[in-house]
């Protein structure tokens, strides 16, 4: 003779409601003891499968996402980075540039944030159901390349038009060959209008012909990516020389301003800005988005 309980228990298995098979008697204790409404009970019972669902859901997605680490806005420190308006980055949080297809652009040195930030917003998309994708420029190059020669393309080219959000991380900290600068022509033409593009670089867009090689691609790159975008330039230091700072493995600011000796902190060096090459169009907006 098997009991009521056992019998629910067996129900729920059949039909796959882990969640509640697990709680199960937590739950029937807690509703002998707070009597609630039949209907409240049922919330009860199936909301704690729905969350853990929709908590698996959201790892599956994140997973899916390709993040090299996830970080989320609130662990990011707003106050070491004063170069960051606040407003704009609330703006980017409410998720409005995915739906109207536009682009985000991170320009700054090293360590400043700009991954973080990326993530932290590719996060938030995908925690509101829309899809993201992230990967570095040069595996996106060294990937489609393959595609490319394999002739598949256009099939693989697919897994980086679907989701709502791409971020394209780190262009510009390796040149592109030409097969990888057309390619990535042509991704960013094919998302024009589509789906958005968050991008970090640490090249100023006057020095994007010395990316892509050859100053006209690098102009109809730029031309496509910034019609539709928000350009948020940081120029402070790197957050991980503030931890080596405090360790002692770095000078203060005050004496490598005053020219110390070089450190170990190679990523402090803030870039410097050329203004090689002629961008057209772009030249101005480039100027204006120098750091
Ligand atoms: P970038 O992409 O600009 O080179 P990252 O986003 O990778 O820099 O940041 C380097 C590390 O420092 C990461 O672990 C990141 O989470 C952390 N970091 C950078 N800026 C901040 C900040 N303002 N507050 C908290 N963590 C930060
Ligand atoms: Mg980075």
């Amino acid at each position: 003779m098997t009991t009521p309980v056992e019998r629910l228990q067996a129900a729920l298995e059949t039909l796959g409601l882990k969640a509640v098979e697990a709680r199960l008697e937590n739950l029937l204790e807690e509703a002998a003891k707070k009597e609630p409404s039949y209907a409240d009970f049922l919330q009860d019972l199936l909301s704690c499968e729905v969350e853990v669902r929709r908590t698996r859901y959201l790892r599956a997605r994140l997973q899916l996402a390709h993040f090299p680490f996830v970080k989320t806005f609130e662990q990011f420190d707003f106050g070491f980075q004063p170069s960051i308006d606040e407003r704009q980055i609330r703006e980017l949080r409410s998720l409005r540039f995915i739906h109207d297809a536009s682009n985000v652009i991170f320009l700054g040195p090293p360590g400043v944030g700009k991954t973080h930030l990326s993530i932290a917003l590719a996060e938030a998309a995908i925690r509101s159901g829309l899809g993201a994708y992230f990967i570095t420029a040069h595996d996106l190059a060294g990937d489609l390349g393959r595609a490319y020669r394999e002739g598949r393309l256009d099939r693989r080219m697919r897994v980086y038009l679907a989701p709502k959000l791409l971020v394209i991380d780190e262009v510009g900290y390796l040149p592109l060959d030409d097969l990888g600068t057309t390619i990535f022509f042509q991704l960013v033409s094919a998302r024009y209008e589509r789906g958005s593009i968050i991008l970090t670089s640490n090249k100023s867009y006057a020095d994007w012909g010395s990316i892509f090689g050859d100053s006209i691609i690098a102009t109809a790159i730029l031309d496509r990516l910034l019609h539709h975008s928000t350009t948020i330039n940081i120029r402070g230091e790197s957050y991980r020389l503030k931890d080596r700072r405090k360790a002692g493995l770095v000078p203060p600011r005050a004496q490598e301003a005053a020219g110390a000796p070089p450190s170990l902190a190679t990523d402090s060096v803030p870039p410097r800005t050329r203004h090689k090459t002629a961008l057209g169009s772009t030249a101005s907006a480039a100027k204006e988005a120098s750091f």
